[in-house]
């Protein structure tokens, strides 16, 4: 075919086997460990593992992941994506394979607490580690040492929602000889294409958007396809963290509806936010699709779906809490994003800057402008948006 397909045939179609007749239409769950192996073809160890071998055995490679890595690169419009067993794992396999004693690593001072956390145990292995503003470019151009090699961000990042400018830090990157990788759990393929804007490898947490119905983890990262195919054997073979066949299968089914999934997010945490922009006691609404938003204009420039994600901070954070978890019925009090039903929950300040974050000074009191005391966090489902605020409405009342 001529034209490239869009995102909603691409969501379908990617990574289908050829039409056989007697073949099932879907690509089956093949939950094989190992496969027949040709001794022409493939060797034992992981080295000798060439880009185009067959299915040897599942730690390497299986047919459930190799149909969810094609569709995930073609969403992403990169060569080549690589799954993992979650978010986390596609991280830290990423950062661990790039990286060794005596290199520098930026990462964004506000993302994902797992990330930023793993970030602060990289001088163990005598990687050093900067962690900055990335919605400040100056901050970032001064970070870059001689021996940096990777900048990792995240946007929109959790969970304050700031956003980074990947086509400006890509820039950046690649003038001081490093590489970029963007987590683009919140923005999905369908708002953000990363890549396209100069990015060598975006991550995500397919656990959250990508699944989409809370019921599997997992992880990816997209990019050219040699970078990969070195992360498969360095990281994924190594570390072995590899994804459970049911767990691919289940997002693959996931990302076909992922183009109205983010569509109906983005409609309800848009009607969900401007709603709470009058609400009682509610001092601050973060949605990168409201003009209040201090980077509206970035996001207008950087995605196509402002996605299902809102912040917000109200009078007496901590009680409200309570009080939400008691009295909510159809929003969920619970950590994770990206289901099908609406969750929420509330980071406390001061419990995240100590914890997860480690900011002092300045950049504390950055992300104190943006959160308060306390954000809660909320991922709009795909409900009926009068539903779920008439359920916000009369838990929030006193
Ligand atoms: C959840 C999440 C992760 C970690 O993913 P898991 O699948 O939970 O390991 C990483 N980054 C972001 C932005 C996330 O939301």
């Amino acid at each position: 075919m001529g034209t490239p397909l869009k995102p909603a045939t691409t969501a379908v179609h990617a990574g289908l086997s050829e039409p056989r007749p007697g073949e099932p239409v879907l690509n089956p769950l093949v939950p094989a460990t190992s496969y027949y192996a040709d001794p022409d073809v493939i060797g034992f160890s992981a080295s000798d593992l060439g880009d185009d071998a067959p299915h040897f055995y599942a730690r390497w490679s299986h047919p459930s992941a190799a149909a969810l890595e094609q569709r995930l690169a073609r969403l992403d419009g990169g060569e080549a994506a690589l799954t993992f067993a979650s978010g986390m794992a596609a991280v830290s396999g990423l950062v661990l394979h790039k990286l060794q004693a005596g290199d520098h690593f930026i990462v964004s001072n506000v993302c994902y607490a797992g990330v930023a956390e793993f970030a602060r145990t990289l001088p163990k292995y005598g990687i050093a580690v900067t962690a900055v503003d990335a919605s400040d470019l100056v901050s970032v151009a001064n970070a870059f040492r001689p021996e940096t090699k990777l900048v990792h961000i995240e946007t929109p990042a959790n969970p304050i929602l700031r956003l980074a400018d990947i086509a400006a830090i890509a820039q950046l990157a690649h003038a001081a000889g490093a590489e970029l990788s963007v987590d683009s759990t919140m923005a999905t393929p369908i708002a953000t294409k990363p890549l396209e804007l100069g990015a060598d490898f975006v991550v995500h947490s397919l656990t959250k958007y990508a699944c989409g119905h809370g019921d599997a983890l997992g992880g990816a990262v997209i990019g050219r396809r040699g970078a990969i195919e070195a992360l498969r054997r360095d990281a994924l073979i190594h570390l072995g963290a590899v994804l459970n066949p049911f767990a691919a299968w289940l997002i693959s089914r996931g990302l076909e509806t992922l183009p109205q999934r983010m569509a109906a997010h983005a409609d309800n945490a848009r009607a969900i936010s401007t709603w709470l922009e009058t609400a009682p006691g509610v001092t601050r609404v973060i949605y990168p699709g409201l003009p209040s938003h201090p980077q509206h204009e970035l996001a207008q420039r950087q995605m196509k779906n402002f996605s299902g994600m809102l912040s917000f901070v109200i009078n007496d954070g901590e009680a409200v809490a309570r009080r939400l978890a008691r009295k909510l019925k159809l929003v969920a009090y619970a950590v994770s994003l990206g289901k099908t039903r609406s969750l929420i929950f509330h980071i406390p300040t001061d419990d995240l800057l100590r914890t997860s974050f480690a900011l002092e000074g300045r950049d504390a009191e950055a992300y104190r402008a943006w959160a308060g005391d306390g954000v809660f966090r909320l991922s709009a489902g795909i409900e009926d948006a009068g539903d779920i605020i008439a359920d916000l409405e009369q838990a929030l009342a006193p």
